[in-house]
């Protein structure tokens, strides 16, 4: 038993986390007392256009994580099996809403583990509550003026009004 905790020591949560949402809160809550450390990583695509710059999705991921001291928010860019590697993680954490989401995560794993056959993709089902739950739709719901107080941490939903005033 021991020794297989031993093995299980860092994970990262990757995603574009554009903003982070309960959804995403909720994955790191139950991720992190699993592991000694958690990292969620913010991925830099400069291809993928974001709202939120990444210094303050980084910032909005510390505020939303600060209760849990295992849990470290970082950014990277490039291979994210690299990324794993290189921070002595052999664990990838992932979300899995819908059955929609299953195909994509599927070939990343695949291809994740071709890369790098030492990294393990482990994935969370989503908690019922939050299965409808993505960054895309809780921005589309506060540009139209609607309330996203229950879908997103506290600080995001400041950043959020103030975003959807400058979409106009
Ligand atoms: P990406 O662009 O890499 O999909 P996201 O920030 O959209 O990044 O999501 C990061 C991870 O969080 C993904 O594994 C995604 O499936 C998961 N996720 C997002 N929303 C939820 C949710 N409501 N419940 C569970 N997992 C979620």
């Amino acid at each position: 038993m021991s020794e297989r905790r031993s093995k299980l020591n860092t994970a990262v949560y990757p995603g574009s986390f554009d903003p982070v949402t309960n959804g995403h809160l909720d994955i790191v809550e139950r991720a992190a007392p699993l592991f000694d450390r958690l990292v969620v990583a913010v991925g830099v695509n400069p291809k993928k256009p974001t709202a939120f710059p990444l210094p303050e999705r980084l910032e909005m991921l510390r505020e939303a994580t600060s209760h849990l001291e295992n849990v470290h928010i970082e950014s990277f860019d490039g291979l994210l099996v690299e990324y794993a590697s290189s921070i002595g993680a052999n664990v990838i954490i992932r979300g899995l809403r819908a059955v929609s989401d299953f195909e994509y995560e599927m070939q990343q794993v695949l291809m994740n583990k071709q890369l790098c056959p030492g990294i393990e993709t482990i994935f969370l089902i989503t908690s019922s509550q939050y299965s409808f739950l993505s960054s895309s739709i809780v921005k589309e719901v506060s540009s139209f003026g609607g309330d996203v107080k229950d879908l997103v941490p506290p600080p995001v939903e400041a950043r959020l009004r103030r975003w959807s005033r400058r979409q106009g």
